[in-house]
């Protein structure tokens, strides 16, 4: 069965209840992407069901959530290593332990019968589902398109910010949120001569 994040929780665990106790196996709950909508919904899962009975698994490319509001600022400028921030590790996410983290990419989905089904994970690991969250978020280009491996994204962040500081022009196009917030980034930096911007 699958669920999008903005379901009701109530009618989730009014559902599960019952479909749990028509079949008295333990039930396996699978949540792909372990961004806002994902980690939140895994946080919450993990303080309400019972590990004897369900157990919980977050499946997410990346060793560590991705802060996006302030990735335009963190790819721009090294002021502040907002990297330290920006790259949240998964490390106080389970309440109590509750559930399973696999730093994976699902690579396809495989349906079986009554609305189960696979995972298939990019290290050719399969995990069985009763119950499916898909939050795997959006793909970005550019400065957010981020690589899976820790190491690889540092790169990626620092490669950008080079990019930034040598470029002898920035255009940008669209005057949205998106657009401004890197101007935004631009004009501290230019104005800002203590470093503490
Ligand atoms: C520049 C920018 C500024 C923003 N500013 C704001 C703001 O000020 N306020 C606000 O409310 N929102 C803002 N947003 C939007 C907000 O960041 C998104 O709405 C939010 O990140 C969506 O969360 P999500 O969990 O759905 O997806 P995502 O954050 O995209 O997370 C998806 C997760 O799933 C993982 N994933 C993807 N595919 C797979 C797969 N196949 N297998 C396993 N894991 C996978 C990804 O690695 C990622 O960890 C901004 C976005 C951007 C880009």
């Amino acid at each position: 069965m699958f669920f999008v994040f903005n379901f009701a929780l109530f009618n989730f665990f009014s559902f599960f209840s019952a479909h749990k106790m028509s079949n008295g196996t333990r039930k396996s709950v699978v949540v792909v992407g372990g961004g806002p909508a994902g980690a939140t919904i895994t946080r919450i899962l993990s303080s309400k069901l019972n590990p004897t009975t369900t157990s919980l698994t977050l499946v997410t490319a990346r060793p560590f959530a991705v802060h996006l509001p302030a990735c335009i600022r963190m790819t721009t400028t090294a002021e502040g290593k907002l990297e330290d921030q920006v790259l949240i590790p998964y490390d106080s996410l389970l309440v109590k332990n509750n559930g399973i983290i696999k730093v994976a990419r699902v690579t396809s989905i495989e349906l079986g019968k009554d609305a189960t089904g696979t995972v298939i994970l990019s290290t050719g690991e399969r995990v069985d589902y009763d119950f499916l969250v898909l939050a795997p978020g959006s793909e970005w280009e550019g400065p957010l398109a981020f690589p899976d491996d820790r190491a690889a994204v540092l790169e990626h962040i620092s490669s950008w910010r080079r990019k930034f500081e040598n470029a002898n022009g920035i255009i940008l196009a669209g005057g949205g949120a998106v657009g401004c917030g890197p101007s935004f980034c631009f004009i501290l930096c230019l104005t800002c001569d203590n470093n503490q911007c």
